[in-house]
């Protein structure tokens, strides 16, 4: 299995980590663009240092007791995610809806891709 994260997209929130029972994903520091950008995701999906204007003025802030848009993670959140362990993912695609971004992409073996939807 592939799994990246649209980076421009992602708020930091540590969802997709806490939820994922294989730990495919590791939060990095959004400062240094060469650990962030070590996933399999297309140039037009890595990091810049550009949030997604839109994903920016919906999250940023919304107080729900995880950071948005901080540069470093504190262990609870912050920073941007990184799917670091793809090959490990089962598919159980709880990451798939709890992604407030909406940016986690999984490739399977047939090449079917999954994406996150934020209910
Ligand atoms: S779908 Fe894969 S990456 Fe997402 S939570 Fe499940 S095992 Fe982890
Ligand atoms: S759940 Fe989505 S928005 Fe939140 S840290 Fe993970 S990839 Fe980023």
């Amino acid at each position: 299995m592939k799994v990246y994260v649209d980076k421009p997209l992602c708020t930091g929130c540590q969802h997709c980590k806490d939820v994922c029972p294989v730990a495919v994903f590791e939060m990095k520091d959004r400062s240094k663009p060469d650990e962030v950008n070590t996933d399999t995701a297309p140039d037009n999906m890595k990091w810049t240092g550009e949030s997604n204007p839109q994903v920016l003025a919906k999250w940023k802030d919304v107080n729900d007791g995880h950071k948005h848009f901080a540069e470093a993670n504190d262990g609870t959140s912050g920073g941007i995610s990184v799917g670091v362990n793809g090959e490990a993912c089962i598919l159980c695609q709880a990451c798939l809806i709890q992604c407030e971004g909406e940016c986690i992409h999984i490739i399977d073996d047939t090449n079917a891709e999954y994406k996150s939807i934020y209910a």
